[in-house]
């Protein structure tokens, strides 16, 4: 697909104050190997640790496990990936849902969005991006010519509602890190967008603002990210709308480039 907007919708999107055109960015140099969140939040390479003498890994038993039940996540299809999220018990956040909220849309997606966690909205109604913010990212998506259902997949970092929409605590990123890394493999998308600082971080497995990553273009897993603000940051900073469209330009520009 490409960014033919007819002359009504360009008049429309220019009275918006939101600029139409952005010129293709080169993709950034795929990021080295992504630490885990809490360390990469603490800086520096992470030690190699080796299993001892005995074959006895000497990595603490919360990080085995981790990886043990991350590598079994990466062997699911998405009927069982899907059970697994709706059974998970592998954080505190269990605890307080009402619904897991896996994600929803195209199996066959070439756009991938990912948010940050379910809201109220989201827990009821076990669907992401399905209250204010969410209004507002189909509207963003309908100025491309697309909707949830149809092209685009969309999914958060965190499956289940932290309580009182706090930020997600490191520890439950990285329990949930595993099923967005299965979903991007099992979608292989052609463009990955995400959108909000914990959607970056857990991408991207850095700390920098989002203001100092858009407007060039990342990987995760061999696919581009183009990094932009969360929906929910949007609605409070309308004037910032202008920018978000330039990166959504940016993300159409970087998945024509990539083979359907
Ligand atoms: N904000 C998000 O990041 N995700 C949702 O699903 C809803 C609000």
């Amino acid at each position: 697909m490409s960014l033919h907007l007819g002359e009504r919708r360009r008049a429309m999107l220019a009275e918006m104050g939101v600029r139409v055109f952005a010129p293709l960015a080169p993709v950034a140099e795929a990021a080295p190997p992504r630490p885990p969140p809490d360390r990469a939040s603490a800086g520096g390479a992470p030690p190699v640790l080796r299993p001892d003498a005995r074959g006895v890994d000497p990595r603490p038993a919360a990080a085995v496990a981790l990886d043990a039940r991350a590598g079994g996540i990466d062997l699911m299809q998405w009927d069982e990936l899907a059970q697994a999220v709706a059974s998970c018990r592998a954080c505190k956040l269990c605890a307080g849902r009402r619904n897991t909220v896996f994600g929803v849309g195209d199996r066959q997606a070439d756009w991938l969005i990912v948010g940050e966690a379910p809201g109220e909205n989201e827990d009821i109604q076990g669907e992401p991006f399905v209250g204010q913010a969410g209004r507002l990212l189909d509207n963003m998506l309908k100025a491309l010519g697309l909707d949830r259902r149809h092209k685009v997949y969309i999914a958060n970092v965190l499956k289940c509602r932290p309580p009182g929409n706090r930020n997600p605590q490191p520890e439950e990123v990285a329990q949930c890190e595993p099923f967005l890394r299965r979903q991007v493999q099992l979608l292989q998308p052609r463009i990955i967008l995400a959108m909000g600082r914990f959607a970056v971080q857990s991408l991207l497995g850095t700390s920098e603002p989002i203001g100092k990553l858009r407007g060039r273009g990342h990987t995760y897993l061999g696919v581009p990210v183009v990094v932009t603000y969360h929906p929910a940051y949007l609605l409070r900073n309308l004037p910032d709308k202008g920018k978000a469209w330039a990166d959504l330009c940016l993300a159409l520009e970087l998945m024509s480039t990539q083979p359907a």
